[in-house]
């Protein structure tokens, strides 16, 4: 069987919208697709008189590069969040099919498939947040169309180890997607396992420009799999996805210049991630850090609450992850600049003294 056999068959057999895009280009007069003939003023807009390329090549090229796949291997959208609803509403029938996600993880897997009227099963994460490969298969009913691994996991920090995920992609053979979301990878110590989406034509990987790439305000995010589920997704993107000057911003943070900034800034991270790991369990206000391999440490207060206020009140904005699964006492704090971390440091280390003093 193919994995094209799992997707919804309307969508297999949909007619694709044909935009003037797709259909001609590289004329000197354009005049196939109803744009303006004049350039919008300000130098912001130069070029965006005309529609952008559905999925520009030189981008194109430039990712599958980065990533080591091949151009028919990658979708570009608009953030891997709209891979994430493109995939559901791909696979996933309205009132019949599901996705399995490991709470506590991301949102959007479960929000994009309640949008398409697709169950949601939880196999939950173990209590040290590691996967708990036999609870997730033991979980994958005959309706479920999508497995989502996040690794490392948003908000708990942690990563799956290459071997398990192999395991799963091995279990489910013929039987679900397993899409496998890297936004973190480049902060991890260990590798993507982007290679495995030539050995298994059912595992995807969703890929960022968000995190590592400093480029979130762009939306650049990519799906990475077989030829036949790109063409697949190809089918029911929008028209046109990706507005020019967002592509132009990519193209320059993949430029050699670019990476050198994002290699430098992932480095920084990462040592200023290992100091706040170790300083921050000094502090009596903490009662653990958890281990994290990508940009932010989820980490456990006495009075969560409390600390949260306290950071504002200096004008520092963490996430509240209280509402998550075993993380009821937890903030999720990024790693910022040396002098941002440090700022976290002494807010937390007044609060601490003030309190003693009370
Ligand atoms: C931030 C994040 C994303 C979203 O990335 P975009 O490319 O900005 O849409 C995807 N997955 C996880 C786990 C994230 O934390």
């Amino acid at each position: 069987m193919s994995v094209l056999d799992l997707a919804r068959p309307e969508i297999r057999t949909l007619q694709p919208y044909s935009s003037a895009r797709m259909e001609a280009g590289g004329g000197q007069i354009m005049l196939n697709a109803n744009e303006s003939a004049w350039q919008p003023i300000g130098e912001a807009g130069a070029g965006c008189n005309r529609y952008p390329d559905p999925q520009p090549e030189r981008l194109l090229c430039a990712l599958a590069s980065l990533y080591g796949v091949k151009r028919e291997q990658l979708f570009v959208g608009r953030g891997s969040d709209e891979a994430i609803d493109l995939l559901v509403r791909a696979f996933c029938r309205a009132g019949q099919d599901a996705i399995v996600v490991q709470p506590p993880t991301f949102g959007m897997y479960a929000v994009s498939a309640r949008i398409q009227n697709a169950a949601v099963i939880e196999a939950p994460l173990a209590t040290d947040f590691s996967l708990d490969v036999s609870a997730l298969l033991a979980a994958v009913a005959p309706s479920v169309k999508l497995v989502f691994l996040c690794t490392p996991n948003n908000p708990s920090g942690k990563a799956i180890s290459g071997a398990d995920i192999e395991q799963v992609a091995r279990a489910l053979a013929g039987r679900a997607l397993v899409v496998v979301d890297e936004a973190y990878i480049e902060f991890a110590d260990q590798p993507s396992v982007i290679d495995m989406i030539d050995g298994y034509e059912h595992v995807a990987i969703l890929r960022t420009l968000s995190k590592a790439w400093a480029l979130a305000g762009a939306r650049i995010g990519s799906l990475i799999a077989s030829a036949d589920v790109i063409a697949l997704i190809r089918r029911i993107m929008p028209p046109y996805p990706l507005p020019s000057p967002c592509v132009a911003a990519a193209l320059e943070a993949l430029s050699p210049s670019g990476q050198d900034a994002a290699r430098e800034h992932i480095t920084v991270v990462r040592e200023q991630r290992t100091i706040m790991r170790r300083v921050l369990p000094q502090l009596s206000c903490v009662r653990e850090v958890l281990p994290s391999e990508a940009n932010f440490l989820a980490v456990r207060f006495a009075d969560a609450g409390d600390v949260y206020q306290r950071l504002l009140h200096a004008g520092i904005v963490v996430r509240d992850i209280r509402r998550y699964p075993g993380l009821g006492d937890a903030l999720r704090i990024t790693i910022g600049t040396p002098d941002e971390n440090a700022r976290v440091l002494a807010v937390l280390n007044e609060a601490m003294s003030n309190k003693e003093r009370a």
